[in-house]
C-alpha cells in the first residue's frame, strides 16, 4: 500500500508549471512552482514545520505547550496543521486587514484567532507584533514564533524548496522571482540557488506603501514610503531579519490593482487559482520583461491558493468599488482579439 503516516509528510514536491498565455509577449520560459498543493495550501507549511520541529529540537517548544504566532493567514494555516500532528496548542494574532477567510480558516482547524488594527505602528501595543509578544509572556508554557526573525524559516526554503527549483529545472533556471514578506522564501531559494551558480538573478516583489525596494537601493529606511495598501502576504513597515538583501538582486513594485488584476487573469486564462501574491509576481515579470532573453528560464512561486481571495479579489463588487475592473475588460478584449 501506498499512504502517507500523517499530514504533514505531504508537504513539498509541489509541481512546477508552464504559463502560457499572460507570459506570452516574455521571451523566456516562465514556469511557475504553484504551492498550493501542500496540505495548508500554501508554501507556508514548509517553513511552519521547520520552525516547530527545531524549536521542539532546541527545547523551546515543550510538550503540550502553546504556540504563539502574528500570522496573516497561511503561516497560521500550516503551524495549525503541525500543532494537531504534535499535540500543540495554537494562538493566530492577524491584522483586521486579512480576509475573513483566512480568519474562517484559522478557527477551522483549531486555532484561537485575535484580530488586531492594521493602521497603527508596529510598536503600538494594539498591533499584531505588540499583541502577539506580548500573550507570549502572559501565556504559561508558550513559544512564540516570530516568523519575521526566526532563521528556521529561510532555512525550509533552503533545504527543501530551493533543491526542488534545482532539481525540477536541471539547474536551468536563470531568474527566479518571487513576492517578498517576511523574506523566508526569497532569501532561502536565493541563496541555493545562487550557492549552485551565481549567475541566478533573485528578483524580489514589493508592494507600493512597503519600505524593501528603497532600502534595497539606498540603504535609508525610508518611512516615506509606508502607507496603507490592499495586497496581501507582501511589503512590510519593517526589515525582518529574514530579507538576507545580499542574495537579491533587484526588487520591483507592483500596484494594488495590477495584483489583483493579474491574480484574476491567472485563473481565468490559465487554469491557475492561486493568491494575491502571484498577481502581483506574474505582473512584475511583465514590468520586467526587456531584461530576459530567449534562453532565460524564469521560476515564479505562487504562494497560495484563491480559495481565501473569494470575498475580495474574486469577487466582481470588491473590485468595482475600488475602480480595479476597467483594466480586466482591456484584458479580456485583448484576448477576443488573439
Ligand atoms: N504571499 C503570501 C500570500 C504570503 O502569505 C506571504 C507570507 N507573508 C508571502 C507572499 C511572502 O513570503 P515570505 O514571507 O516568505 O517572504
Amino acid at each position: 500500500m501506498k499512504y502517507y503516516n500523517n499530514i504533514l509528510e505531504t508537504i513539498g514536491n509541489t509541481p512546477l508549471v508552464k504559463i502560457n498565455k499572460i507570459t506570452k509577449d516574455v521571451k523566456a520560459l516562465v514556469l511557475a512552482k504553484v504551492e498550493t498543493t501542500n496540505p495548508g495550501n500554501s508554501v507556508k507549511d514548509r517553513m511552519a514545520l521547520q520552525m516547530i520541529e527545531d524549536a521542539e529540537a532546541d527545547g523551546r517548544l515543550k510538550p503540550g505547550g502553546t504556540v504563539i504566532e502574528g500570522t496573516s493567514g497561511n503561516t497560521g494555516m500550516g503551524l495549525a496543521l503541525a500543532c494537531i500532528q504534535k499535540g500543540y496548542k495554537l494562538i493566530c494574532v492577524l491584522s483586521d486587514k486579512q480576509s475573513k477567510e483566512k480568519m474562517d480558516i484559522l478557527r477551522a482547524v483549531g486555532a484561537e484567532v485575535h484580530v488586531c488594527p492594521t493602521n497603527v505602528e508596529p510598536d503600538d501595543p494594539r498591533s499584531y507584533y505588540s499583541v502577539s509578544k506580548r500573550l507570549a509572556t502572559e501565556v504559561p508554557n508558550s513559544w512564540y514564533v516570530n516568523q519575521y526573525d526566526n532563521p528556521s524559516n529561510t532555512k525550509a526554503h533552503y533545504l527543501t524548496t530551493g533543491p526542488e527549483i534545482w532539481e525540477q529545472t536541471e539547474g536551468k533556471i536563470t531568474h527566479f522571482v518571487v513576492g517578498v514578506g517576511t523574506g523566508g522564501t526569497i532569501s532561502g531559494v536565493g541563496k541555493y540557488l545562487k550557492e549552485k551558480n551565481p549567475d541566478i538573478k533573485i528578483w524580489g516583489i514589493d508592494t507600493y506603501g512597503s519600505v524593501f525596494k528603497k532600502y534595497h537601493e539606498t540603504g535609508i529606511f525610508d518611512e516615506n514610503e509606508i502607507y496603507p495598501y490592499i495586497t496581501e502576504g507582501i511589503g512590510e513597515d519593517i526589515l525582518p531579519k529574514n530579507v538576507n538583501f545580499d542574495v537579491i538582486d533587484k526588487f520591483e513594485k507592483v500596484t494594488d490593482k495590477d495584483a489583483a488584476v493579474y491574480q484574476r487573469r491567472l485563473a481565468k486564462e490559465e487554469g491557475i487559482f492561486v493568491g494575491n501574491s502571484a498577481g502581483s509576481a506574474i505582473k512584475g515579470i511583465l514590468q520586467l520583461k526587456d531584461e530576459l532573453k530567449e534562453d532565460d528560464v524564469v521560476v515564479v512561486l505562487f504562494h497560495d491558493h484563491g480559495s481565501r481571495y473569494v470575498g475580495k479579489m474574486f469577487n466582481d463588487d470588491w473590485m468595482r468599488d475600488r475602480g480595479f475592473l476597467d483594466e480586466e475588460k482591456v484584458c479580456a478584449e485583448d484576448l477576443i482579439k488573439d
